[in-house]
């Protein structure tokens, strides 16, 4: 069938400009360097696909990648060349050595216990196995004290056992560049890494990238600034990567003292044109934003009135003249007109959140190259 007529089953439709993406990747790593700059594609590529993300990744020469999860790296496994390596951020869980030793991804330790099975596991057998240590260094969340971390670069026999490759922490405030909590981990992390001289460090995620040089070590681990969201007020020039338009359903007029949607919860001051949309929580959309966001059409702020439902939200187009909008027109829900941060702020919540949430209905788009194809819900991508 053709692209185009497969597209029309679905009724949302998911911008994804990996070229935009690419560009992203290319000023970050510029911005860097002379650091390396990885990639982290964990949670489906901030649910924007890992399989077309991680290879645009790979082709723009990014060659260290970062997921949360072992069961992650199998599908980005597929789509970068055997020279990648494969990071996993939440570490070594339990009875995954096995696994975790035959697909050659490298677990980030990050507690004794986790250095102690993977120990175990390279003397069973009989070389060492790849590791990344992480630091905890004032956010604790993930990592070994400092303490604990020293007594191990102490340990002779650690490297017949340990292959390590990254000496890692996180900062807690990176989007946050006055914080004074940015200096005590950097000064904290260091004072462990005089300890491990020759492995190459890593302390920037996005926020971090737009911190002094001195936060970049040796590789950077930006997410989602990749993806076009600025992590901070430092952070410029990003280009945005996703947009979500969705259709019309059905247009309709309302008298006065009418009510809209579940609960009635709106109930019309006075008549009131109103647009269905093809979009609700299911796809993602905050059920939250009921009565709060809008859409966007032809640079008019189209208001959500009433609840969102599972499938639908309607919007106010009062805006708009009566022919600027008609069944089976598509409205922006994420483009120039309205962004990731800004959606978010309505929310209350963060971009990130908003951007990992986009759900698996719309027809995704992507654009590599200048050219254009499409990827419906349960497709391969
Ligand atoms: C998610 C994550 C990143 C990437 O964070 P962004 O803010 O999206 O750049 C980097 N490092 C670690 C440890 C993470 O968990």
């Amino acid at each position: 069938m053709e692209p185009s007529l497969r597209v029309a089953a679905c009724s949302s439709r998911l911008g994804i400009d990996l070229d935009a993406l690419r560009a992203n990747y290319r000023a970050i790593a510029e911005r860097v360097a002379p650091a390396r700059c990885g990639a982290v594609v964990k949670a489906n590529a901030y649910g924007l696909g890992v399989a077309r993300v991680g290879a645009a990744l790979y082709r723009e020469g990014c060659r260290d990648f970062f997921v949360a999860q072992l069961c992650e790296v199998g599908p980005l496994a597929r789509v970068v060349g055997s020279d990648a390596a494969i990071v996993i951020l939440n570490g070594l869980d339990p009875e995954s050595e096995a696994v975790c030793a035959a697909v050659g991804a490298i677990p980030v330790l990050n507690s004794l216990l986790q250095v102690a099975r993977w120990r175990a596991h390279a003397r069973a057998l009989g070389r060492p196995l790849p590791a990344a240590l992480q630091v905890d260094s004032g956010m604790s969340r993930l990592g070994l004290p400092p303490g604990d971390a020293v007594a191990l670069a102490a340990d002779p026999v650690l490297p017949r056992e340990l292959d390590l490759r990254l000496l890692m922490t996180h900062l807690a405030c990176a989007d946050e560049p006055g914080r004074a909590a940015n200096g005590d981990q950097l000064a904290a992390f260091r004072a462990v890494a005089a300890h491990f001289p020759d492995v190459p460090a890593s302390i920037a995620n996005s926020g971090g990238v737009f911190l002094p040089a001195d936060f970049h070590a040796d590789l950077a681990r930006p997410g989602v600034a990749l993806f076009g969201v600025d992590p901070g007020p430092n952070a410029q020039g990003l280009c945005p990567v996703v947009r979500l338009d969705a259709r019309v359903l059905q247009i309709r007029t309302i008298e006065a003292g009418t009510g809209v949607g579940y609960g009635l919860d709106h109930i019309a001051p006075a008549p009131q044109r109103l647009a269905t949309i093809a979009l609700g929580y299911a796809d993602g959309w905050p059920r939250c934003l009921g009565g709060g966001g809008a859409a966007w059409h032809r640079g008019a702020r189209l208001p959500i009135v009433g609840r969102v439902s599972m499938d639908s939200l309607t919007v106010d187009i009062g805006a708009l003249a009566e022919n600027d909008l008609a069944e089976g027109d598509f409205v922006e829900l994420l483009g120039p007109s309205q962004s990731l941060a800004g959606v978010a702020r309505d929310a209350g919540t963060i971009a990130y959140e908003i951007l990992t949430r986009l759900g698996a209905r719309h027809a995704r788009i992507h654009v590599e190259n200048g050219i254009a194809d499409a990827v419906l819900p349960g497709e391969n991508p």
